[in-house]
């Protein structure tokens, strides 16, 4: 199942990423920094598989229950981890990745705001982070998600640099145990779902589960569709 841009997707994943608060204060990018030479971006697979997938980002707020409630939910995740809060507990993460087919991915070192910044500075912050999890995870991360979704032709350059061979961004989000969708007022194959180790955690599963079944999509491990 190989990957492929479209308008419309592109369209209307910048919509999405102008309404929702991951994004607050960044404007939506144009489809142009997609063919920079840089990792290639991706909003949504390029799937007819009835499948969907979940993304959790940051790290920030950490429940044992975390782990129970997805392995439970039998969902897969990408987590998109800061690296101020992985190192600070990674026995938790490897034990929520290995209960639950789950895989490590990198989000920066401190969730700056990449856009703007020189190249060296915004390579390190992709960098660093995946050098680090090689260790601490056993293994490279190989998609990066820019904090807030923001990020320019530096970033996929960077990034490209690091061994990224996509850039993640997403096409739902869930909020406070609600999604709010990219297009249409449901989910659709192939679409990744951003939420946040929060404390709505339980609440946030819940909702992507239900949306899945009310879609009749099955919820997938993305790195599975990508490469
Ligand atoms: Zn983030």
């Amino acid at each position: 199942m190989g990957i492929r841009y479209s308008g419309p997707v592109l369209l209307a994943a910048a919509v999405l990423l102008a309404l929702t608060s991951c994004s607050a204060g960044q404007s939506a990018h144009t489809s142009g920094s997609e063919t920079g030479g840089g990792a290639p971006v991706v909003f949504r697979a390029a799937t007819d598989d009835p499948v969907v997938f979940l993304t959790i980002d940051d790290g920030a707020v950490r429940d044992a229950a975390m782990t129970t409630v997805l392995k439970k939910a039998e969902v897969p995740a990408s987590l998109f981890l800061t690296s101020d809060y992985a190192v600070d507990e990674p026995e938790f993460f490897r034990r929520l990745r290995d209960e639950t087919g789950s895989r490590i991915e990198g989000h920066s070192i401190d969730h700056s705001d990449l856009k703007g910044r020189d190249f060296a500075d915004q390579k390190r912050q992709i960098c660093r982070p995946a050098r680090s999890y090689t260790k601490a995870f056993g293994k490279r991360p190989r998609l990066f998600r820019p904090p807030y979704g923001s990020y320019d032709e530096t970033t996929l350059r960077a990034a490209d640099e690091c061994g990224v061979s996509r850039v993640v961004l997403w096409s739902a989000e869930i909020k406070d145990g609600t999604m709010s969708f990219a297009a249409a007022d449901r989910l659709r194959p192939g679409d990744i779902v951003l939420m946040h180790f929060g404390d709505n955690f339980r609440e946030d599963v819940r909702e992507f589960v239900t949306q899945a079944d009310r879609s009749g999509l099955r919820p997938a491990l993305l790195e599975e569709h990508l490469e």
